[in-house]
């Protein structure tokens, strides 16, 4: 008996450890330099929700700065999200350049819809060179990319418990196909896809290996190999360097170039590559599209400038678009902003969790 109990119970055994890693391996397929995220872990409590916004209180503001703008303002239900919430975009500007902006893709990471409504407001608002911005380009803004992700907190979406950001090839989820579309359609010229590289209480680098702590990247989610030819590799890096060099104006921003990543499957990725759609369309378009990452260590107190070095970035590319003079920064000075460095953990100069 022992003979036939023994390798039943070591399958069982192997059953359950199986089980257990299945379990404990997060949805999140990004490398990142902090073991454990993205959840906080027990000891420091639960992420600090109360500084971001709600998808009622996104959906309130945009609906209202739709009103507010006059008809300025384009706002549109392109899909439904798994669990019935509205997906929206938000369209403004007569340019002929096209501009699509996307945040909270992964629903843990909030700041990305709040930089969007920020510009957003901007632009409606019509200070400084906004009128001037919008006859050249012509935006189309997607606050929350994930609501559900985002009412639960967590990265993926709720109902397939899939990466959006992993899923422009397989198109799994209902949210992956209404933006597609909608890109599609749209056909924007650049794309800038807005991140968290970590969550409540991780997340904080230090710029290359300075002891200053980074609050800001710049990142390219294709390698050079998957990218070698592409002529927008050179709009892709020029972005970076305008973004970086605009959020770094602001002080103690450090801004970093994110460490090289190669997903074709991500949403930025699959519109350089003009990846085909969910029933095989050829798009017959592609999109100079990148990433920002603001750091972790999200509360009241660094609401505001991480808010803001996003949106000074956005302004740095889009005051850059408008002048025709992306072209004229060296694609190559993207290699010159300082790589992130290791992750901060406590230290006399850095004392708390970030
Ligand atoms: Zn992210």
């Amino acid at each position: 008996m022992s003979i036939v109990r023994t390798p039943t119970r070591v399958v069982a055994l192997a059953a359950a450890v199986l089980l257990a890693l299945a379990i404990a391996v997060p949805v999140s397929a990004e490398p990142t330099s902090v073991p454990g995220g993205p959840y906080a872990p027990e000891a420091q409590g639960e992420p600090n929700r109360s500084s971001n916004l709600s998808f009622e209180e996104i959906e309130e503001e945009l609906l209202h700065l739709e009103q507010r703008s006059r008809g300025a303002l384009d706002v549109e239900q392109v899909g439904t999200s798994g669990e019935g919430r509205p997906l929206y975009t938000a369209k403004i500007g007569d340019g002929d350049t096209r501009m699509w902006i996307q945040g909270r893709i992964h629903g843990d990471e909030p700041y990305g819809a709040e930089a969007s409504l920020e510009l957003l407001k901007r632009l409606i608002a019509g200070g400084g060179n906004a009128g001037d911005v919008l006859e050249e380009i012509t935006f189309m803004v997607v606050p929350i990319y994930n609501p559900d992700g985002s009412e639960e907190y967590q990265r993926g979406d709720v109902v397939e418990g899939i990466d959006l950001n992993r899923d422009w090839v397989d198109f799994q989820a209902t949210e992956s196909r209404a933006f597609w579309y909608a890109w599609q359609d749209f056909r924007p010229h650049y794309a800038i896809d807005i991140h968290h590289q970590g969550m409540n209480h991780q997340g904080a680098y230090y710029e290359g290996d300075s002891n200053r702590m980074s609050t800001f990247s710049v990142g390219i989610s294709l390698s050079e190999d998957s990218l070698d030819g592409d002529h927008r590799y050179d709009a892709i890096r020029q972005m970076g360097v305008v973004a970086a060099e605009a959020a770094g104006k602001r002080g103690n921003v450090n801004p970093t170039r994110y460490f090289p990543i190669d997903i074709p499957e991500g949403v930025v990725s699959a519109m350089l590559l003009g990846s085909p759609g969910p029933e095989g369309e050829d798009p017959d378009w592609e999109t100079a599209g990148m990433f920002f990452e603001s750091r972790g260590g999200i509360d009241q107190k660094s609401r505001g400038y991480l808010i803001g070095q996003n949106t000074d970035a956005l302004w740095g590319v889009i005051d850059a678009v408008a002048a025709d003079e992306l072209d004229d920064v060296d694609p190559d000075a993207y290699w010159d902003i300082p790589p992130r460095g290791a992750a901060i953990t406590p230290s006399d100069k850095f004392p708390q969790e970030y």
